[in-house]
């Protein structure tokens, strides 16, 4: 990823920033700048929307092969996380000390944390990702 790339995304990846369609009021995530609904009268209706970053587990797996870069966190868990804005959102799961407690209907909640690095730059990048939300455990 180059370094303007990812400072272009920031916003999004540090503040799980979607948006909003201000025609039929669709969230997306990530931003979009035409709403698929309403299609060309959406343009310049579209605002910025911070989800709150709480949801559940509505499906996950475990991950036995790593990607280049996350061979030492295997086996992790990686979600697709129903948003309490009704959004869907795949991404790791992690603060797990045990990766058969997870289940459907789980609570989490989403954190920061380093996603990689890019040795040649020297960037890190940090990224959203969900951990159990331990409020909502009940
Ligand atoms: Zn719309």
């Amino acid at each position: 990823m180059s370094v303007s790339r990812y400072w272009r995304e920031a916003k999004s990846r540090y503040m799980l920033q979607g948006s909003k369609c201000g025609r039929c009021n669709r969230l997306f995530f990530p931003k979009r700048s035409v709403c698929p609904s309403c299609k060309s009268l959406s343009i310049n209706n579209i605002d910025n929307f911070n989800l709150s970053g709480n949801g559940v587990i509505d499906a996950f797996t475990y991950v036995h092969e790593g990607l280049t870069g996350f061979e030492m966190q295997i086996p992790y868990v990686i979600a697709m996380i129903k948003l309490e804005e009704g959004i869907s959102i795949t991404a790791q799961v992690v603060d797990i000390d045990d990766n058969t407690k997870v289940y459907i209907g789980m609570p989490v909640r989403m954190v920061f944390r380093k996603i990689g690095e890019d040795g040649k730059s020297g960037m890190i990048y940090y990224g959203y990702k969900f951990s159990p939300d331990m409020a909502n455990f009940g």
